[in-house]
């Protein structure tokens, strides 16, 4: 599983990080995957994604 943030949709809310920081962290108001790999063992990391309000986290097989 990869995570993937469309930086040009994120607003910078920071709920993905809040909910999963193993995978997600909000540096310069845009969200970045500081750790891909750890999506694979973080159940939050789908949470995150779905508790995107613009739908700028896809997850990748
Ligand atoms: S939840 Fe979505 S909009 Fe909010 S910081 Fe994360 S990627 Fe960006």
């Amino acid at each position: 599983m990869n995570p993937v943030v469309d930086e040009e949709i994120c607003i910078g809310c920071g709920n993905c990080a809040e909910i999963c920081p193993s995978v997600f962290e909000l540096i310069d108001e845009k969200s970045r995957v500081v750790d891909p790999g750890a999506c694979e063992f973080a159940e939050c990391c789908e949470a995150a994604a779905e508790n995107c309000p613009v739908e700028a986290i896809s997850i990748e097989d």
